[in-house]
């Protein structure tokens, strides 16, 4: 997969330790409040106190844990975590994603791509359009086997289309691009996708070639709602998803109907 620079290298005995607390942190292994013994961590990874003390202050910058006198290292409230941090949304999205996540970066991507479109159609240049085109023509070609191909064309897509923007803010939401591709791909299995999915990127990719605002936008709505509509008949089919999805208004406008359950 593509490496992200901004996140935490796993590579090494430190890196192992920060990713593995990280990771247990944010699936809630342990609970917020609760009090970290070095001691135990020492026994449990096997490593030197240094290397506990340093994952530890890793950890603190992310927000997942703090330190006071006597009480000593504790895990913080969900409220603190920095949620945007490339590692903190590794964690909740490898693997078996965390539902919660998945549905809000959705919603995150429904709010803020129809605009990017907008943006790219009136600033995009040659460059950029071209490097949005090779991910649509690797959409184009794709063999239907290896799904790892389809997610990649697809990052590259959307991040080109950030970049495209021309906005530097806006092109650092590329953080959330892939985590919620990677967790669509988990959830729908394998990540089928039909003739419409590319489609629907050539309808925003054309719009964005003849720069043309208005077209952008509704292209890359159309896009996002029915990547959310998808993931809601996904988690439809799961029963942890049909309960998550009952307590929660749908960002389609809908409440879910928990009556479509399919299998
Ligand atoms: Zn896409």
């Amino acid at each position: 997969m593509i490496e992200d620079v901004s996140t935490y290298s796993r590579r090494g005995i430190h890196g192992h330790v920060v990713n593995e607390l990280g990771l247990q942190i944010t699936r809630g292994v342990f609970a917020p409040g609760e009090v970290i013994d070095p001691n135990e961590l020492l026994q449990t990874f096997g490593v030197s106190r240094t290397v506990i003390r340093e994952a530890l202050k890793v950890l603190s910058t992310k927000g997942l844990v703090d330190a006071r006198p006597k009480r000593g290292t504790f895990i913080t409230e969900r409220s603190r975590w920095q949620l945007l941090d490339g590692d903190v949304m590794r964690w909740r999205s490898e693997g078996s994603p965390d539902l919660l996540l998945l549905v809000e970066l959705g919603e995150v991507r429904q709010a803020i791509e129809p605009m990017a479109a907008r943006m790219a159609a009136l600033r995009r240049d040659d460059v950029q359009l071209s490097a949005m085109g090779a991910a649509l023509q690797d959409m184009d070609d794709w063999d239907g086997v290896r799904h790892e191909t389809i997610v990649a064309a697809d990052l590259a897509f959307h991040s080109g289309l950030l970049k495209a923007a021309g906005n530097e803010l806006l092109e650092q939401f590329e953080v959330i691009l892939e985590p919620a591709l990677q967790a669509r791909d988990f959830l729908t299995h394998s990540h089928n996708p039909d003739r419409s999915f590319f489609q629907r990127h050539k309808a925003v990719f054309d719009a964005i070639e003849n720069r043309d605002p208005d077209r952008a936008q509704t292209a890359m709505q159309d896009m996002m709602t029915a990547a959310v509509s998808d993931a809601e008949l996904a988690l439809q089919q799961t029963v942890a998803g049909t309960e998550f999805l009952r307590n929660r208004q749908s960002a389609l406008g809908q409440v879910a109907a928990s009556s479509n359950v399919i299998g």
